[in-house]
Parts: C-alpha cells; structure tokens; sequence
C-alpha cells in the first residue's frame, strides 16, 4: 500500500511525500518548509531526487542535515551535480519504501541523468519533469530522440497509472492541446475538471 499526498512547493512545483507501512519518503524536495509542514513531526526515512535542477532538488541538503537517517537516493548519471546522495541509481534498479517497491526507469531527454520512480503494484510514476499531464518537459540536455523514447516507455504504462509530475501546467498545457485538437470532448471534460479544481486552489496531480 503506497499513500501518496502532494506538496505544492515554489510557484508551480509539486514534492510528494509517500508513505508505505509507517517509512517515509520524499520525491524532489524543492522547498523545506512545506515539506516539514507535511511530515506533521515525523521523521523522513527516504530522499528521492528525479534530476538535478534546483526546484527539484532546492531542500535536500537542508532535509539531509535535518534527518541525517534518511537515505538520499539519485541518479549515477548525476553524481557530479547532486548531493549528498547515499545510493546512486541506475536502470533496472529496485528501492523499497516500506513494502512498496520501485523500479527505476534512466528516462533522459529533458536533462540527461533523468530517472522516474516506477510503482507497479501501486499503479504510480514519479516521472519529475519528463511527462506533465497533457505535455511534457523542455529539452534541456537530451535528444529530441532521447525525449520520444522515454516518453514512449511511460506511455506504455498501463492506463490506471496514475502520473505523479513536477509540475501544476495542467491548464497550459490543455489549452494549447485544445487548440491542436478543438473538436475533443473528452478533453474538454478533462479541462473542466482541471478548471474546478485550480478555481479552488487544488492540485490536478494526479487527474
Ligand atoms: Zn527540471
């Protein structure tokens, strides 16, 4: 069982703290005192990082000094941008929040040590900038190639996944697919949908 609850953080950043069997983890600390606010006096027991930008990895240092047990997991491929890490991480491997498991998924494209946080059982992916609800990251280090080929493995995932992105770009995002694509009902219900929740000041992560 994986409880997940969503952190805004900055302007438009989404941290999420997960909770299996009373072990606590964060996926991309941006900001610390939102994140503190969320943890209500319990104590982090994981540190996951996506990539290495700032907003996405702004408050490790800070909740690594404050819960010096916590296990800060990033990728290899970002070993000379991100720290302190405990575990570097590559394709293929597992980490276990509780009794949740996670397989780690090397998606480059918009940087190039991007990874996503894989739930199978709980039908979840921490996907960081690389997939937004109706759009997708800028390429800032990858291959347009690159880009496609990790997009195309997310989309792969089955349909009940629910997507967990680093970002609130729901509606900009949805207004430029409107203008691809007007004659779409399904996503004009989706938008509304969207639209009531921001109108209220909620998340669309997941929609
Ligand atoms: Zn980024």
């Amino acid at each position: 069982m994986l409880n997940v609850k969503v952190i805004p953080c900055l302007t438009d950043n989404y941290s999420y703290l997960l909770e299996s069997d009373s072990v606590l983890a964060v996926v991309d600390p941006s900001e610390e005192a939102p994140i503190l606010a969320a943890l209500e006096g319990r104590k982090l027991d994981f540190i996951l990082a996506t990539h290495h930008h700032h907003d996405h990895i702004g408050a490790l240092p800070a909740l690594k000094a404050r819960f010096p047990q916590a296990q800060v997991l990033a990728a290899q491929a970002d070993a000379h941008r991100i720290a302190p890490v405990d575990r570097w991480l590559v394709e293929g491997d597992q980490i276990k929040i509780g009794s949740a498991v996670a397989e780690v998924w090397f998606i480059p494209g918009h940087t190039t040590g991007h990874i996503a946080y894989v739930f199978k059982q709980g039908a979840a992916v921490f996907c960081g900038d690389t997939l937004f609800t109706l759009g997708c990251g800028r390429l800032f280090e990858g291959t347009p190639a690159q880009m496609w080929q990790s997009l195309a493995r997310l989309r792969a995932l089955p349909a009940d996944t629910r997507v967990f992105c680093g970002h609130e770009y729901t509606l900009e995002s949805g207004a430029y697919a409107a203008s691809i694509e007007p004659t779409n009902l399904y996503l004009q219900k989706y938008l509304q949908k969207a639209k009531v929740l921001r109108a209220q000041g909620l998340p669309t992560i997941p929609l």
